[in-house]
């Protein structure tokens, strides 16, 4: 009996631990491979299955959390599945993820047409038709006028403004529809490449991202999730061994690279050795740690360039209803315009502070015929990660209700979940995006932060892969996969 008392109450003691501090310290693992990869997102996932396929085996992959993709998150909601992260392969040809996952019969490509389905409030002075005939489509076309971009070597929100005065100059186009619509479509903007506002965002640095042939909204049967099998061989018959050398909830804490031996110490205390370590992790942690990962530190350039390259916000709400209240003939998206009066009556008589009113549109999730999708970029975005879900689910309503209240009789809610980038500490944001201060210092990806540190410089011992030191597809999935094939390459061609 005393055995057992004392037995029961080591067992407390180390759940008290585990729960109070977290991790236990493990002080006493100490195992070496060739190489080590930090991070099981694509990119890591990539890097490690180019390095299997070639033979090598003697690596591990450390993974802060708990499981493989990264910022590529399918979970269940509602009647199937929905995507926190990444939704859509981005372009087809050209596009590798699009190229390797086509045979495999699990993408199709989604309307994606944003012109349709505009909501005003009732007595608002918006002109629906101009916007719905040509205005919207002429606006969001500024948007992929890559030449003019270019040459503008501005910010995003300096080169929309002189484009869309020219677009309305001497056209019949009343200023409240003229303010609605440049307003939604910088905010549409804004939601796409994860920015808060478009001051921050170099034209320049913009347009150097390559856009593949074909739909930019090819979308997965059941989930980006298939993506990481399909890199796995899994339906193949001969999965190679990712998540077998994968330690999870593993958070590397130091990178210390004095000799060509390099030493990782994780947060738990654990320590792994490595010939080489391929750095996948996202530029928000990068930006957040950076300057105590690594010892010696980063040279002064690189450090510049995890500065000045962007690293936004972008969050996902997803509400589940009762039943399907809009019409079946209602395409894609309802879309929101706002005069500014409208806008300012609404945050007046607002509940919830009136922060709705930076939710652009609402998707409609296909295989999900209950759930609309807002997205939402930015400052707001961050506010909308800290609310209780039923301030979440009364903000959407109230915002849904001033819209087409009058017209549908919106049914109850009853689920609501969001993604929550920014506290998630081992992203801290949710994509990289090419700054004004950045093409102000010409510092792409590839040409500083993508380059690697040498021993007796010829041998790279810490790699950079990861979407954001991708120079022309950063901020996708295509970017992470193909810095992690380029990291891998460099190891198998050293
Ligand atoms: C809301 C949202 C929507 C998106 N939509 C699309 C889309 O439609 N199409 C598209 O192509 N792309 C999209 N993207 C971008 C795409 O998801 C990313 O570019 C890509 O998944 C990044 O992969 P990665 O491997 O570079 O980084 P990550 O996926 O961030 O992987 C890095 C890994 O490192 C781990 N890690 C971090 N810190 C540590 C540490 N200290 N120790 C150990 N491990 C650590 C992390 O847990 C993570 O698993 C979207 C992203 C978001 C957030």
């Amino acid at each position: 009996m005393k055995r057992i008392l004392s037995l029961d109450f080591l067992l407390a003691i180390t759940f008290f631990t585990i729960t109070v501090y977290g991790n236990v310290k493990d002080g006493s693992t100490r195992e070496k491979y060739k190489v080590i990869i930090v991070g099981a997102g694509i990119s890591g996932i990539g890097a490690a299955t180019r390095l299997l396929s070639n033979n090598v085996s003697d690596i591990a992959i450390l993974e802060a959390s708990n499981r493989l993709g990264g910022r590529v998150y399918t979970a269940p909601f509602g009647d199937f599945l929905i995507e926190y992260g990444a939704q859509w392969v981005h372009g087809q040809g050209g596009n590798p993820v699009y190229e390797i996952a086509e045979p495999y019969n699990f993408l199709y490509v989604q309307n994606g047409d944003k012109s349709t389905n505009f909501v005003k409030h009732s007595d608002s002075k918006i002109n629906i038709s101009v916007v719905s005939s040509w205005l919207f489509d002429e606006a969001y076309d500024i948007f992929s006028n890559v030449n003019d971009m270019m040459l503008c070597n501005c910010s995003m929100e300096h080169y929309f403004n002189n484009k869309f005065n020219e677009l309305i100059k001497n056209k019949n186009v009343d200023e409240y529809t003229a303010q609605a619509v440049a307003e939604f479509a910088k905010k549409g903007e804004r939601a796409e490449d994860a920015v808060n506002n478009l001051e921050e965002e170099g034209s320049w640095g913009t347009v150097q991202f390559f856009n593949p042939n074909g739909s930019l909204t090819v979308a997965w049967k059941t989930g980006y999730h298939a993506f990481i099998n399909i890199l796995m061989g899994k339906y193949e018959g001969k999965e190679l061994p990712v998540k077998q050398k994968t330690k999870f909830n593993k958070v590397v804490q130091t990178i210390n690279w004095t000799g060509d031996e390099v030493e990782i110490t994780c947060e738990d205390g654990s320590h792994y050795f490595a010939d080489h370590v391929i750095v996948t992790v996202s530029l928000g942690v990068l930006k957040f740690s950076a300057k105590t990962m690594f010892n010696p530190p980063l040279p002064d350039n690189k450090l510049t360039a995890i500065e000045s390259l962007g690293f936004g916000l972008l969050n996902k709400m997803f509400i589940q209803f009762e039943t399907r209240w809009w019409p079946l003939d209602f395409e894609y998206m309802i879309n929101f315009l706002w005069t500014n009066e409208d806008k300012q009556r609404f945050k007046n008589e607002s509940k919830y502070g009136g922060w709705t009113t930076e939710i652009p549109y609402f998707h409609f999730v296909e295989n999900q015929p209950r759930i609309l999708e807002g997205w939402l970029s930015g400052d707001t975005a961050r506010l909308m990660e800290t609310l209780p879900d039923d301030e979440l689910t009364g903000a959407i309503i109230e915002l849904l209700s001033w819209f087409v209240g009058n017209q549908y009789s919106i049914s109850k809610p009853i689920n609501v979940t969001r993604s929550a980038w920014s506290s998630n500490a081992f992203v801290r944001g949710s994509y990289s995006f090419r700054s004004l201060k950045s093409d102000y210092l010409g510092y792409s990806a590839a040409n500083v932060l993508a380059e690697p540190l040498l021993f007796n410089q010829t041998n790279p011992v810490i790699l950079f892969a990861g979407e954001a030191s991708s120079d022309r597809s950063f901020g996708s999935v295509q970017g992470a996969l193909e810095t992690g094939w380029r990291e891998a390459t460099r190891i198998l061609n050293f």
